[in-house]
């Protein structure tokens, strides 16, 4: 297939904007890149989506979410408002994870897949939770993802806050899994091992996930400080030193949050070259302080862009990381539109790279992977790949995606999706939801 008549933004190493040029795809790769007159006259009997100068760029990363927290949305908790972070865990999410069916499970994934599509997000590393459904719920995520067509990495939840018996059920549901991807690879997953957090996981637990597992994990930490001073009593370290004493850190693991870590802690981090994701939604959401993200980036840490299961718009995680940190520190240098790119397209793409290494995400060039969005923006001021972050800042918009490819397959064209039916996922995402909500209520 070819797109015609588009202006690439290509990112990568070194970021261009080239107007009026052709992609052609093969398979699930970019196969060709050039003017269009040029490709079309060597192609003549390609199919041709004409973007008719829309922009053509790698689709968005969203380095963590949560697919399980669709039915939040709307959901009222009974009783006052949650004062902390604590309890926003005990009365709401560790209701609602064990209110969920598989079909919950499935529709709850859905749901966020549609809103990925629309909204221009093609690769996703999600980290789920549903303690009475968890044998063969990747399964079931997966199967959803492939429906959907976009790229996923995905990992259970192991946690003690539920007893031996369902922290063991966690461990197998990893190992089955990333066994079953090994056996039978399937080109839009992949899998890593999950972990709650290390205030609801044992030094044996730890262990038992270590001993049975050779690769990296995906786990929350110092979200807030209540996590650090459990770490500290139950081990006598911080968080990240007693990951290191587990054998946990890495360059295929994944540290979501990192609030509350000290400087020795950034610099483990640092040393090993484990990933740090940030959620700046979620983390004024939960009021639970801002990530030195900037401290970490120049210490040399990989810190990248999640969205911890708010919307899948990536570009509005883009302006909450942006505006975030100036309010924070009362600095308006802070959260600096270069930094942002950084996070969401330089360490996301190389995140995604580690999952999914068969070849380059997150640019266009030749021999990428065919993940690609065209954006309906027309700049009303001067456009270059030097200020583009900023334009995206306060220019775009995430319903200007009107089409999303995901390994070469077009899964949106003209703002209408092409495999999903979205009235039917909704419709029947209401009605499981408000059983869900019923359950929740008990
Ligand atoms: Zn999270």
């Amino acid at each position: 297939m070819l797109i015609t008549n588009a202006s690439l933004i290509t990112w990568g190493e070194n970021n261009q904007i080239l107007p009026d040029q052709a992609v052609r795809l093969a398979g699930d790769r970019i196969a060709a890149i050039g003017p269009s007159a040029i490709l079309q006259a060597e192609w003549p009997d390609e199919d041709v989506l004409d973007a008719g100068g829309q922009y053509l760029m790698p689709g968005n990363i969203c380095a963590h979410t949560h697919f399980y927290g669709a039915f939040a949305r709307g959901l009222a908790i009974p009783g006052d408002a949650p004062k902390d972070f604590p309890e926003i865990l005990a009365r709401l999410w560790w209701k609602l994870d064990k209110a969920l069916t598989p079909e919950d499970v499935r529709y709850s994934a859905l749901v966020c897949l549609v809103d990925a599509i629309k909204h221009g997000t093609t690769t996703l590393i999600d980290h789920h939770a549903s303690p009475n459904a968890i044998d063969g719920s990747l399964d079931v995520i997966a199967e959803a993802v492939e429906q959907a067509g976009l790229r996923a990495c995905l990992c259970y939840e192991v946690t003690d806050r539920d007893g031996p018996e369902r922290a063991q059920a966690g461990i197998f549901e990893n190992l089955r899994f990333h066994r079953s991807l090994t056996e039978n690879p399937r080109p839009l997953l992949a899998a890593t091992f999950g972990l709650h957090a290390s205030l609801t996981l044992s030094d044996q637990t730890l262990e038992a996930c270590r001993s049975a597992y050779a690769g990296g994990f995906h786990i929350h930490v110092a979200e807030h400080e209540v996590d650090e001073y459990d770490s500290l009593k139950k081990s006598g370290t911080r968080i990240v030193d007693r990951l290191a004493a587990h054998h946990m850190l890495g360059a295929q693991t994944i540290t979501a949050h990192c609030v509350h870590i000290d400087p020795r802690e950034a610099e483990l981090l640092r040393a090993s070259g484990t990933w740090v994701t940030h959620q700046p939604r979620s983390n004024m959401n939960n009021a639970v302080g801002a990530a030195d993200v900037e401290g970490l980036l120049r210490l040399g840490v990989p810190v990248c862009l999640g969205n911890d299961g708010f919307s899948n718009a990536m570009w509005e995680e883009w302006k909450a990381a942006y505006l975030y940190h100036k309010a924070a520190h009362r600095d308006p240098r802070g959260g600096a539109g270069d930094t942002v790119v950084r996070m969401a397209v330089t360490n996301n793409a190389a995140l995604a790279g580690v999952f999914f290494p068969q070849a380059p995400l997150g640019v266009i060039g030749e021999g990428a992977l065919a993940d690609l969005i065209l954006v309906d923006y027309h700049p009303t001021t001067p456009l270059s790949a030097g200020n583009l972050p900023w334009h995206i800042l306060f220019g775009f918009e995430p319903s200007m995606v009107t089409a999303t490819i995901c390994g070469g397959r077009v899964l949106m064209r003209d703002r209408r999706l092409l495999f999903l039916d979205e009235a039917e996922i909704t419709a029947r995402s209401r009605e499981l939801a408000s059983g869900v909500w019923e359950r929740f209520a008990i």
